[in-house]
């Protein structure tokens, strides 16, 4: 960890000052006009979530999938325009701006400019496996300028969906037996959820962060994020750590605001939600933070106030050692120490993922349970 930490992507604060938001604080937008956030739909994913791989719109010409692709456009479409005609779904966001400043690999967010109230820390996480020359061991803190830098920085935050009411409309097809008709409004609700992540990034740079007041790219330069900044969603790999979005909850008081709720294992209802942070800085890029090492596991465990199995439970998928087999080995040892002690259960090493899928929310609509539910009913 320490080489990691040395290896941290430096970042000139001072030659690059962070801009100030426009405003600080929350500000949340009610029944958001899903016509606004039509022409902003990435629709490639669309068609993966059918499992037909291309590239939209030249999918659609595929001499293999295009016909197959042409109808179930022409489908979409033809919903998309009631659902915008008919206000099937209700939108909501809400995102916020704070003064932070990176405290060694956390995020310390303030009340206000003072910077002396401390109202939440962003914990993140950081690479650990050894870089090529040249490449950094980065953390999501390494984009905030230091408390110690003396520069001002900011983050900000969102939640945005374009869910609510979705499984009013999905239960009425599948009760009329329609459940193509009930995958599609989903998968539809999903692409309008995405589409309203990147209209609103795409006001926050021009309007309300306005760093960036004159950007104007088109729909495929978003799609393809040609745009200064990044908005990192936890449970993502640059910070696989799903419990943040507690912190950004909570910040943000998106419950009440947006009517997004978050289930006991961090996933977002209704599914058709987006949530992440804003960060501005022009170096800033995803990455994956991969494989990590027992030494940050226990100091993010102590970071978070958790203990280092509850630590290791929510970062099972990243983990760079076994401790199920670790967890025996202890288990062993303390059945020798006492020999009338009953042998303890030991959590099977790869049930990260069961647990994950079971924990997802009734009427999930991620493109995992979307292929399964697709297959079903025999579509596409
Ligand atoms: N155009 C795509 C769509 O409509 O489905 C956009 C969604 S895709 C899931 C991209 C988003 O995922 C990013 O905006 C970011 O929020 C998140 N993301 C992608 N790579 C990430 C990474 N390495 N770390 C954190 N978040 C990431």
């Amino acid at each position: 960890m320490p080489d990691a930490r040395a290896n941290a992507v430096r970042i000139d604060f001072a030659r690059t000052p962070p801009d100030k938001p426009a405003f600080l604080g929350t500000k949340s937008f009610t029944d958001y006009d899903l016509a606004e956030l039509v022409d902003y739909i990435d629709w490639t994913p669309f068609f993966q979530t059918w499992e037909l791989a291309g590239r939209f719109p030249a999918i659609l010409d595929d001499p293999k999938v295009g016909e197959v692709a042409r109808s179930l456009y022409d489908d979409a479409r033809k919903m998309l325009e009631r659902i915008v005609a008919e206000r099937w779904f209700k939108a909501q966001a809400v995102i916020g701006f704070w003064p932070a400043n990176a405290d060694g690999d956390d995020i310390a967010v303030y009340a206000d400019e003072a910077r002396e109230t401390q109202i939440a820390t962003f914990h993140t996480l950081r690479q650990q496996l050894e870089k090529r020359e040249g490449r950094f061991n980065a953390a999501l803190s390494d984009f905030i300028a230091p408390a110690s830098s003396g520069v001002a920085d900011y983050i900000g935050a969102f939640v945005v969906t374009a869910g609510i009411g979705e499984d009013l409309i999905a239960d009425r097809f599948k009760n009329a037996n329609d459940d193509y008709s009930s995958i599609l409004c989903k998968a539809l609700a999903d692409r309008l959820a995405e589409a309203f992540a990147e209209r609103m990034h795409t006001r926050v740079r021009r309007e309300f962060w306005a760093y960036a007041p004159d950007e104007s790219l088109s729909t495929e330069d978003l799609i393809l994020e040609k745009y200064r900044g990044i908005r990192p969603a936890p449970g993502y790999p640059a910070q696989p750590d799903h419990t943040e979005k507690k912190t950004l909850f909570a910040l943000l008081d998106a419950e009440n605001s947006t009517g997004v709720k978050l289930t006991e294992s961090f996933a977002m209802w209704p599914g058709s939600s987006v949530s992440g942070l804003y960060f501005s800085h022009p170096e800033s890029y995803y990455f994956g933070v991969g494989k990590i090492e027992r030494d940050q596991v226990e100091e993010y465990a102590a970071r978070k106030g958790w203990s280092v199995q509850e630590a290791e439970r929510w970062l099972a998928p990243v983990l760079n050692y076994i401790p199920s087999q670790d967890q025996s080995a202890q288990d062993r040892s303390l059945r020798e120490a006492m020999p009338t002690q009953p042998p303890s259960s030991v959590v099977p090493a790869n049930d990260a993922e069961a647990r994950e899928l079971d924990a997802h929310p009734p009427g999930c609509t991620c493109a995992m349970h979307l292929a399964y539910r697709k297959k079903a009913v025999g579509a596409g």
